[in-house]
Parts: structure tokens; C-alpha cells; sequence
């Protein structure tokens, strides 16, 4: 992936003069930067950046140029690569599962924050980490308003996360709880049950939490009629913590990646076929920066550019849409409305893709060769 050190002022202007024919992801800096500061705002506590959503050196180094100051790693490069981007950021190492290799290297480079949701990685972690760590225990309930389930691969039952933190509490570390309600969750209620049972877990340990983490999860905007009301969220989980926790209430954590990252990036294609008038071929699609569009579900915030940068304006038909690899599952989900005059060589633009686009990009039968263009502003 290339990274265009010429700044063009929009994605059309981009597109009518370099006229790509390989996938090009605009990212506006401005917007990021103004997510940010929406987040640090609004959210009653401290605000991380899950660094897998997008793990791009100019994504961290506008974050952390915006005051994101703590970052959520999975991976000892995402760790190498916050050590070297943002120096002195707190690093929570919030992958539940790791190597005994692994969590030495992460105390090397100044990690002192763990997850853990199994009483053997919280017997690893007690052999190797320092015993002034914070280890948030990780828990989870039935899943309700997310794209997909999180819980199905990690968190500890509430009866299991209870005995967890007692554990914890009893060898010596800050202990902390945290959750994930599941990605793209559209529903401020998944957050307040979990706010409530983690007030509850920490009662039933007889343990004091010194912080609550409160997830990823935060919606992008995909649909061009939902909108998500990010600041009712905030305003929902200080209130829930405040009902929940009283005099006990523990400091706040969030760790958005979908939510920072993905409305600083629109992703143009360009239109390889529309075939016998029927289907239209694009030269992304579900093993390139589409990937998530499959398991997440359509994003319809699209624009469709002529050769010329000029805007289609015709009556919305709805097409089924193919990727540019041989694979016949290379298909977007259901049917996209694009405009009825749509040609061969016409650019659609997808927005508000920032997240697990860049990050999840493969090179399947040749293709995946996207370009980065950093814009004065999308639209
Ligand atoms: C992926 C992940 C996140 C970010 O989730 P989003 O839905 O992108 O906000 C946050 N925390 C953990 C532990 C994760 O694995």
C-alpha cells in the first residue's frame, strides 16, 4: 500500500487526475482529528484507540497529535508500533490470550495493564507481570444490538469473572473489569446491562474496582438513515455507572476502534464491468477493503464519480455487485441502489470506511493492491 505524500483537496479531484485504476482509500486527518476530540469530550473517562480496527502510522500519529493518549493492543507489533508512534501512551493489553513469550516482552516495553478471562492465563500473568498491574477481568453476557457476537470467543461467565476477580484481587493486582457489548452495537441497552452486572460482579467478589472498561463497540455510520448518537451513549453509561456503582463508582475506560477510525476514510472503486446491463464488477470486493461488508452487513453511504470526477445523478436501480477476483462468494451482501446511468469506468465511493478495511486487505488471486490519498476533506 502506497501513501501519497500530495495532498489533494477532495476524492473527486483525486480521481479525475489521476484516473486509478486500482482501489484508492481518501483519509481526511481533519475528520479523524474531530472524532477524536467528539470522544474525549464526551466520554466520562479515558478514551483508547483499539489499534486493529486500523493500525495505520498516520491514523495513530493524527490520534495521538488529537490527545488519544492510551491505546488497546492485541500483538506485541501493535505494541512495537505504539512504543514508536506514541511515545508514552498508556498500552492496554487487552487480548486475552497470550504467549508466556508474549506477555515478557509486552512488561519489556512498559505494558501494565492486562485482560484475562480464564484462571490459567491469570496464573501466566501472575508468574510474569509486576504485581502493581492492573489485570481487568473480562466477562460477558448473551449478546443484544451488535453486528456480530464478540462473546463467542472471549469473556468469562459472570459466575467465573467473579471468582476471577477475587482472585486477582487477593494476589495484589489493581483490578479492573472490563466487557465488549460486540461491534457496531446500535443499542445504548447492551451497555447498561453490562455497566449493571459488572457493579454486581464486584459486589459479589467483595473487591473495589479502580476502573471499569466499557469496550469498543461504538457505531459508524453505514446506513444513510441511521445515524448513531454517539453523545446518548456517553450520556447513558455515566449515568448507568453513577445508578449502578454509587460511592464505589470506578474510574471509566473506553476502547473504540469502528467508532474513531471509520468515518476519516471513503474508499473509491472503480467500476471494471456492468455486464449486459445486469451486474456490476467493481475492482474491490469482499478479499479486499469490502471484506467487512460480508459479515457486518451493506454500507449504502455511497457516491458514484464519472472517469471525470463528475457526479452520477440518475434514479437509483438496485444492482448486485461483484468483487474483481474469480470466486464466485466475491459479492457484496444483497443488492446495492447505484445509479441507473452507471458505466464501465465510473468510481464508486463507499464511505465511512476506516475500519477493518485497510487492516484486513488480502492479495486472493492477484488483486489487493490499494492506495492511500490523504484529503483535505471527503466530500
Ligand atoms: C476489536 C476490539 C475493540 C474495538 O472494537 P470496535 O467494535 O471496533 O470498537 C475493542 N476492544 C477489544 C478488546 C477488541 O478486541
Amino acid at each position: 500500500m502506497g501513501l501519497s505524500n500530495i495532498m489533494s483537496a477532495t476524492p473527486a479531484e483525486y480521481l479525475y487526475s489521476h484516473a486509478p485504476e486500482r482501489p484508492v482509500l481518501f483519509f481526511s486527518p481533519a475528520i479523524l482529528q474531530q472524532t477524536a476530540t467528539r470522544f474525549i469530550d464526551g466520554f466520562p473517562g479515558l478514551v483508547t484507540y483499539a489499534v486493529k480496527s486500523n493500525p495505520g502510522e498516520a491514523v495513530i500519529q493524527n490520534l495521538f497529535a488529537a490527545g488519544i493518549n492510551g491505546y488497546d493492543v492485541a500483538s506485541i507489533p501493535e505494541i512495537e508500533l505504539i512504543t514508536r508512534m506514541a511515545p508514552g501512551a498508556a498500552m492496554h493489553y487487552n487480548n486475552p490470550v497470550r504467549s508466556r513469550g508474549e506477555i515478557a516482552r509486552a512488561v519489556e516495553l512498559g505494558v501494565r495493564s492486562f485482560s484475562v478471562d480464564s484462571h490459567s492465563e491469570l496464573a501466566k500473568l501472575k508468574a510474569l507481570v509486576p504485581a502493581s498491574a492492573e489485570i481487568s477481568v473480562r466477562f460477558k453476557l448473551p449478546v443484544s444490538g451488535a453486528a456480530y457476537d464478540f462473546g463467542a470467543k472471549f469473556g468469562a461467565t459472570v459466575e467465573k469473572a467473579t471468582a476471577l476477580l477475587a482472585e486477582a484481587g487477593e494476589m495484589g493486582f489493581t483490578t479492573s473489569l472490563t466487557f465488549h457489548p460486540g461491534t457496531q452495537c446500535t443499542d445504548p441497552a447492551a451497555w447498561d446491562a453490562y455497566i449493571r452486572t459488572a457493579a454486581q460482579i464486584a459486589t459479589d467478589a467483595g473487591v473495589r474496582l479502580a476502573r471499569l472498561n466499557v469496550g469498543g463497540g461504538f457505531p459508524a455510520h453505514r446506513l444513510s438513515d441511521v445515524t448513531p448518537e454517539l453523545e446518548a451513549i456517553f450520556a447513558l453509561i455515566d449515568r448507568v455507572t453513577d445508578e449502578a456503582f454509587g460511592e464505589a463508582r470506578p474510574a471509566l475506560v473506553c476502547e473504540p476502534g469502528r467508532g474513531l477510525v471509520a468515518e476519516s476514510f471513503s474508499l473509491a472503486t472503480q467500476v471494471r464491468a456492468v455486464r449486459d446491463d445486469a451486474h456490476v464488477f467493481l475492482n474491490d470486493g469482499i478479499y479486499g477493503a469490502l471484506a467487512e461488508l460480508a459479515l457486518v452487513g451493506i454500507i449504502d453511504r455511497t457516491e458514484v464519480r464519472t472517469g471525470e470526477g463528475a457526479p452520477r445523478g440518475g434514479a437509483a436501480l438496485p444492482r448486485i455487485v461483484f468483487g474483481p477476483t474469480c470466486d464466485s462468494v466475491d459479492r457484496l451482501p444483497g443488492e446495492l441502489a447505484l445509479p441507473a446511468d452507471i458505466e464501465e469506468g465510473d468510481y464508486v465511493l463507499f464511505h465511512g470506511m476506516g475500519a477493518y478495511s485497510t487492516a484486513t486487505v488480502t492479495a486472493f488471486n492477484g488483486f489487493g493492491a490499494i492506495d492511500i490519498a490523504t484529503v483535505m476533506a471527503l466530500h
